[in-house]
């Protein structure tokens, strides 16, 4: 019988589709997919160490599972992947005897064959499988950065994953990135295009270009090939009528950028910008390379260029020595910038930064609360106008799905990565449709199809 396999995915995009990627390799070598981790004969933990008490939380993963299958005539098989195994490498099994195979970021191909190993290894005894447990560990920060075409399983059926660059030089002081995904490395536009050519074949509309800075991009196959250009190639891929991109970093957006994300259909209308401090003390120990006004003079270059452009940040609180003067001028940068939708953090020191080494961790965990609540509050005042004013309006919306919190109705997005949900047939999912914004909720909009709203009444069925 073929043996089954359950992935556990933890922290950003990037480890989301790395965990597709694994998936494909594990199917190539005859893995079905399991429903549940308890069901399955190998369990996968694909970690993140951006948030605080990462690797806490997976020796308590770890135990859970171990705790839970102790009966099993046939052990788990529990290989750990990501950034937490990067970080961790070998202390993860001095630590714990609950893992058989540790995968650091760069060497997911390794995968299959160090659990086939692991199972190997056990059977040849316990005191056998513990002394060759170093050999099931790889971290090699591997150049290479192609990946067999085909292979990723894609987890939606819209939207397609695309990495178009691995690892990080940038070294923010209070990230973690450089030292677990390594550095900077470009893909290849040629395999970067056959990705997109397989997602178009495979019938999903929306590519999504995922890099720690996408506008960094130039193509090492291809001297003339930078960022802009490379969305040119992807949006004239046809059956793609979406590009996306995460993240880009400011101070690299370009007037080329620009220019692409006005001209292009296919690229939406959003840019997601982290900006983390509105200080210009704080960005400077923070390593970003640009001020508040550098930054702010971009987002209104954005919205000259682009009118009705969708502007998105990445937010920290409580970073090392942040004044309440600081915090202020945070708050003043959010009310001149308009977001429409913010990721907001509380500062945590993490393994190998900069910070952790040179900064004292001293705002208070109240004053981190306070603050970070001030910010919400103030974000989400902000949204709800950008929301109410869409109102009577009509946005092109790609359906992605049954809506969530009403599953009998659907929800897609708008060029500017707002969530509408609509009334509508299941067949209408991966289609662009123009529909007609009626109400703001917190979080989303309500909407009906102009097709439906030229055929009889359907009405809300199914009103809240
Ligand atoms: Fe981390 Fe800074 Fe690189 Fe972004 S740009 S991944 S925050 S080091």
């Amino acid at each position: 019988m073929a043996r089954s396999y359950f992935i556990e995915t933890f922290g950003c995009q990037m480890n989301e589709h790395d965990s597709e990627r694994m998936a494909g390799l594990l199917e190539r070598q005859g893995y079905v997919a399991a429903s549940a981790p308890l069901l399955a004969d190998v369990v996968v933990l694909n970690t993140c160490s951006v948030r605080e008490r990462a690797e806490e939380k997976l020796y308590s993963r770890l135990g859970e599972l171990r705790d839970q299958t102790v009966d099993r005539r046939e052990p788990l098989t529990i290989a750990v992947t990501g950034c937490v195994a990067q970080q961790e490498g070998a202390r993860l099994l001095t630590r714990t005897g609950s893992i058989d195979v540790v995968v650091g970021t760069q060497s997911l191909k390794s995968l299959p064959g160090l659990i086939d190993e692991a199972v190997r290894d056990r059977e040849l005894g316990p005191s056998i499988a513990k002394a060759r447990a170093a050999s099931r560990i790889d971290l090699h920060p591997h150049d290479d950065v192609s990946f067999p075409l085909g292979v990723a399983k894609p987890s939606d059926p819209v939207r397609a994953w695309v990495t178009i660059i691995e690892g990080c030089n940038e070294f923010c002081a209070f990230c973690v990135v450089p030292y677990t995904r390594g550095h900077e490395r470009m893909r290849p536009i040629a395999d970067i295009l056959a990705d997109v050519m397989e997602a178009a074949r495979t019938g999903h509309p929306e590519v999504q270009l995922l890099g720690q800075i996408v506008n960094h991009y130039h193509a090492p196959d291809d001297p003339s090939c930078d960022f802009a250009e490379l969305l040119a190639r992807v949006a004239a891929v046809p059956g793609i009528a979406r590009v996306r991109f995460a993240s880009p970093h400011p101070r690299h957006v370009s007037d080329r950028l620009i220019g692409a994300i006005r001209d292009i259909p296919q690229v939406c209308k959003h840019l997601h910008l982290p900006v983390q401090s509105g200080s210009n003390r704080v960005l400077g120990l923070m390593r970003r390379r640009y001020t508040r006004e550098r930054y702010l003079e971009l987002i209104d270059r954005l919205r000259a260029e682009v009118p009705g452009i969708a502007l998105s940040t990445d937010m920290i609180v409580g970073f090392p020595t942040e004044t309440e003067e600081d915090f202020d001028a945070t708050l003043d940068l959010v009310r001149r910038a308009r977001y429409h939708s913010m990721y907001s953090f509380k500062y945590s020191p993490r393994p190998n930064t900069l910070a952790i080494k040179r900064l004292p961790d001293d705002v208070t965990e109240a004053d981190k609360t306070r603050r970070i609540q001030a910010l919400q509050t103030l974000q989400g005042e902000i949204q709800t106008q950008w929301f109410e004013a869409s109102v009577g309006s009509t946005e092109d919306v790609l359906v992605t799905g049954p809506s969530r919190r009403r599953p009998w109705e659907l929800s897609g997005r708008t060029s500017g990565n707002t969530v509408v949900n609509f009334p509508g047939p299941a067949e209408w999912v991966g289609r662009v449709l123009p529909v007609s914004i009626t109400a703001a909720a917190p979080n989303s909009l309500r909407g009906v199809p102009l097709e439906l709203s030229t055929m009889e009444p359907v009405g809300d069925r199914h009103a809240d």
